[in-house]
């Protein structure tokens, strides 16, 4: 059984310092996944926690379904155990001493289920997980990705109204990290739950989310699928965190529509796509990702030459360090071939479409 979470004008003040998470409110639908975003400190583990019942928030409302879990000011507070809730932490919080099945049958046992019914709850549990042939093995006799699979059977064994995940995948190596990654998908679509999961990882964010939630300093970004996080991040930080890693620094000389004139500080002139409040006189930051920049040129709009100051391997790409308007901008090109030596001069096309400027006062996160 799946339902909504809601999650009103939430807000966590610690002892000390500024709050953790400051006026947050989203819904999640029910059978929807939405995936918290961000950098470390950003309050993704503390607004899960304050949705489990583990961490008590401030002010704010938290509802689920029709039940108000938490209310501080009306004095409303149910316990953790009463929210019928599903987690998946970072570490297996697996318990050793027991075997697969005694690992995943545990909450039934404990909500004192019958036994027929049990079994055929932990059948289907392990099932959904894959891990059918390992029903009787020691826990402690699995791998790790294994493991993380044994804790989200067991905290969907009992069909929580909820499933929150906190970067279930951090402690896997890379291969296995990419397998559970595109199976946990699979998984929590297949049972229909409603899921909150929690990751600094854009990569993962994209596979899993249905939406993505940008946190920054306790604040909610963007909410967004991740399309339109992709193709039109809401603030400088957004872009910047999501892969938008190049900046160019100008002042905007001329508007027309949603796009513009650009100088930059070198003096050369671009045209970038402009949001309405930023008018001819102000200086702008623009935003565009490695991918964008067409190496080789391409149309006749914004094609300037850089001089390649650098080059490495990531992977299946390319990377480029390009010299150009006076700074540096990172380009790359599937392949690992070096097509443009370093210390060589190329022609680089910039479609405005890809250039997203933002108010000069806006920070990135990474300066
Ligand atoms: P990470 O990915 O590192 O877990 P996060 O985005 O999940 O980061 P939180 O763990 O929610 O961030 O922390 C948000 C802020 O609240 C941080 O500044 C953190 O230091 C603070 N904080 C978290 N828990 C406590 C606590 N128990 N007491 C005091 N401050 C805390």
């Amino acid at each position: 059984m799946s339902e909504e979470l809601k999650v009103e004008r939430l807000r966590k003040v610690f002892s000390v310092g500024r709050p953790a998470i400051d006026d947050v409110s989203f819904k999640v639908a029910a059978g929807e996944i939405v995936v918290l975003l961000g950098p470390s400190g950003c309050g993704k583990t503390t607004t899960l926690r304050c949705v489990a019942g583990l961490e008590h928030p401030t002010e704010g409302i938290i509802s689920i379904g029709k039940d108000v879990v938490s209310a501080p000011e009306r004095g409303i507070l149910m316990p953790p155990r009463h929210r019928n809730i599903g987690m998946v932490f970072q570490s297996y919080a697996v318990w050793p001493h027991m075997t697969v099945r005694q690992n995943v049958a545990f909450p039934l046992k404990h909500r004192k289920t019958p036994r027929g019914e049990t079994n055929k709850k932990v059948d289907e549990a392990l099932a959904i997980v894959g891990l059918s042939e390992y029903s009787e093995r020691p826990v402690v006799a699995l791998s790790g990705g294994q493991m993380q699979r044994v804790a989200l059977a067991r905290s969907l064994v009992y069909q929580p109204r909820l499933l929150l995940l906190d970067e279930p995948l951090s402690n896997l190596d890379a291969k296995l990290r990419l397998r559970l990654r595109d199976d946990l998908r699979r998984i929590i679509k297949q049972t229909n739950v409603t899921a909150i999961y929690v990751t600094h990882d854009q990569a993962e964010a994209v596979v899993l989310g249905d939406r993505i939630g940008v946190m920054r300093d306790g604040k909610m970004l963007q909410l967004a699928s991740p399309q339109d996080i992709y193709n039109t991040p809401a603030d400088l930080f957004v872009a910047n965190f999501t892969g938008a890693s190049n900046q160019i620094d100008g002042k905007v000389i001329e508007r027309s529509g949603n796009e513009g004139l650009v100088e930059t500080k070198s003096g050369e002139r671009l045209r970038a796509t402009l949001p309405a409040a930023l008018q001819t006189g102000s200086p702008v930051k623009i935003a565009l990702r490695p991918e964008a920049i067409r190496l080789g040129g391409g149309g006749d709009t914004n094609i300037f030459t850089a001089k390649v100051a650098d080059c490495r391997y990531h992977g299946t790409q390319t990377v480029y360090d390009l010299a150009v308007f006076g700074g540096k901008l990172e380009a790359l090109e599937l392949g690992t071939e070096v097509r443009y030596p370093v210390g060589s001069e190329v022609k680089i096309a910039l479609p405005p479409s890809l250039l997203w400027g933002y108010a000069a006062n806006e920070t990135s996160g990474s300066e």
